[in-house]
């Protein structure tokens, strides 16, 4: 079983952008946020995958300082979108 990494994202133009690192921890990746907006990914065997429960309330720990987490109370529905990755 392969290690989670952590990507930094972000949206532009309908694409979903993310930093060019495998960050090791999500405080690594937090830092890489450069846009507004940005968020954290998990990333294994090169597809991204939606943060855990905790992994989001450590992003949201060190992102907004709170521990809340967001739209995961009782969803209506979850989407992980595929897209092509432009360079930065
Ligand atoms: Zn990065």
């Amino acid at each position: 079983m392969s290690k989670r990494r952590y990507v930094a994202v972000y949206t532009d133009s309908d694409l979903l952008v993310g930093c060019d690192h495998k960050h090791n921890t999500i405080l690594s990746a937090v830092a890489c946020i450069t846009a507004p907006g940005g968020y954290v990914v998990a990333v294994r065997r090169g597809k991204y995958l939606s943060l855990t429960d905790a992994e989001d309330a450590e992003f949201q720990q060190l992102r907004y300082g709170h521990a809340e987490l967001t739209k995961r109370h009782n969803p209506d529905f979850n989407v992980l979108v595929r897209v092509p990755v432009k360079p930065l």
